[in-house]
């Protein structure tokens, strides 16, 4: 057991903590047996402290990276939980399938995904992780082992799906995957002129399987809302499996450049060179590899660290579509009073079905980055509360500093989540400076 100093990738809380890194299954079970309080750590990628908490032990399953299982025919797979979506999407692409619901980084877990029912670019069409997951072999201190799945402790797997790790330690995951018959990707860019007209373009009805997003300006009230719709459709050209290959690059995604270099003036340097380069330079329609479709972020690592050693801000909300039009309204009329410092606004499509804590439903996901300072910190808070009266969703798992307030309004199953886990660990020995901030 070592000390080590983490923090937040969002830069929002420091702790000290105690790293355990398990290679054995008996280890998991010493290890855990002599804590009355610990959490799991997966590649610790979270926006937000999920998986330590100050003083406290995280068991980092880094070492639980192997596949177990294979069963090609019915697209089944068992790994361990500490692999990391690029170990495991090398492995299956070779054999013509894939797990679509793959967040934007090829080091995180499928651990870590599992507990924070994580999406990516296909959420419009695929929905979240938890439709993939078959069956779950968790550790907890009290219970032992415990197989779950839909036949087996229904409700402890329910409860571990975008559970956040509370449930104990997740060891083993069975995964239904499915096929990708292709190459690449095509991507297509369509201009689009504010919020709404980024809404038309991101068609709902559509049952193609299209991956769509946006990238829009944030560089002053007229900019506001203008960019580009993206669609990726896989390229059904010849199967060659090199285009496919994620690279194991690996790039310090927390070490910063010290000082915060984005304010008004480079966010409108950076974002008119963008537009300008999509809309003038870039072809409208072209052949995108694999990793860039799919995992946006590397090879750009370079924004996070641009934010310094204070870091950023992040909130993600998804907008049920019969009050979209609304939300803009109203996220337009705070823009105009605030004025913030907004350096990505994002907005993609998804589905799916929010219950317990996990972040889901049908309609539209909006993403903002912010600077983190006062006048920025006040327009989130207004945020909140459009959030509170709309009863929108917003990211647990993304947003630092979101409110136990918010949360329960927004969360209808907040407090049976939390009964349903006080049932299940009277003792409530898994926590994180997470769960502590939700009050679990
Ligand atoms: C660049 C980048 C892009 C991202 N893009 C997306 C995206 O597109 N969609 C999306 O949904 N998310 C996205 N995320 C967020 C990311 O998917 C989650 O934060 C994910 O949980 C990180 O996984 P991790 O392996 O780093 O786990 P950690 O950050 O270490 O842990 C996250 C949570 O999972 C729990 N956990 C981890 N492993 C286990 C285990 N074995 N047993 C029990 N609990 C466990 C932890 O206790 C904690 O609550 C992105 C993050 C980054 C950095």
């Amino acid at each position: 057991m070592f000390e080590k100093k983490f923090k937040s990738l969002d830069k929002s809380y420091t702790a000290k903590i105690f790293l355990k890194k398990p290679d054995k299954y008996r280890e998991i079970e010493k290890i855990s047996s002599n804590l009355d309080n610990i959490i799991t750590m997966g590649s610790c990628y979270s926006y937000t402290p999920a998986s330590f908490k100050e003083n406290k032990v995280s068991i980092n399953l880094k070492k639980f990276n192997r596949i177990i299982e294979f069963d090609k025919e019915n697209k089944l797979i068992t790994v361990e939980a500490g692999i990391k979506l690029s170990e495991l999407l090398n492995f299956t692409l070779k054999h013509g399938l894939w797990l679509p619901q793959t967040p934007g980084y090829p080091s995180i877990t499928i651990g870590g995904a599992l507990a924070t029912n994580s999406h990516g670019k296909s959420c419009g069409y695929h929905g979240t992780i938890r439709n993939q997951i078959k069956k779950i072999l968790i550790f907890h201190k009290n219970h032992g082992w415990v197989k779950l799945s839909e036949d087996e402790n229904k409700k402890i797997f329910d409860l571990t799906i975008g559970g956040l790790g509370l449930t104990g330690t997740i060891v083993n995951v069975q995964l239904k995957l499915k096929k990708f018959s292709g190459n690449n990707f095509i991507t297509k860019v369509e201009k689009t002129t504010s919020s709404k007209d980024t809404i038309k373009k991101i068609n709902f009805s559509d049952n193609k399987e299209i991956y769509y997003y946006s990238w829009n300006r944030t560089d002053g009230f007229d900019n506001f809302g203008k960019g580009f719709v993206f669609q990726n459709e896989i390229n059904l050209g010849k199967n060659i499996i090199e285009t496919k290959k994620i690279s194991l690059y690996k790039q310090n995604i927390y070490k910063t450049f010290g000082l915060n270099f984005w304010n008004s003036f480079t966010i409108k340097l950076g974002q008119s060179f963008y537009y300008n380069f999509f809309k003038y330079l870039k072809k409208k329609k072209f052949e995108d590899n694999f990793q860039n479709v799919i995992f946006p972020f590397v090879g750009k690592e370079f924004y996070f660290k641009l934010f310094g050693n204070k870091g950023f801000l992040e909130s993600q909300i998804i907008v049920p579509s019969k009050k979209i039009d609304v939300f803009i309204d109203e996220i337009e009329n705070i823009y105009k009073k605030y004025s913030p410092d907004i350096t990505l606004y994002s907005i993609k499509n998804f589905k799916g079905k929010c219950s317990d804590l996990r972040f889901e439903d049908d309609g539209m996901c909006f993403t903002f980055d912010f600077i983190k300072n006062t006048k920025n910190i006040d327009f989130m808070e207004k945020l909140d509360k459009i959030c509170e009266k709309y009863e929108l969703i917003p990211s647990i798992i993304k947003d630092s500093r979101l409110g136990l307030n918010t949360i329960k309004k927004c969360y209808k199953d907040y407090y049976n989540f939390k009964d349903r886990l006080n049932d299940f660990d009277n003792k409530r020995i898994y926590r994180s400076a997470l769960s502590d901030r939700l009050n679990i």
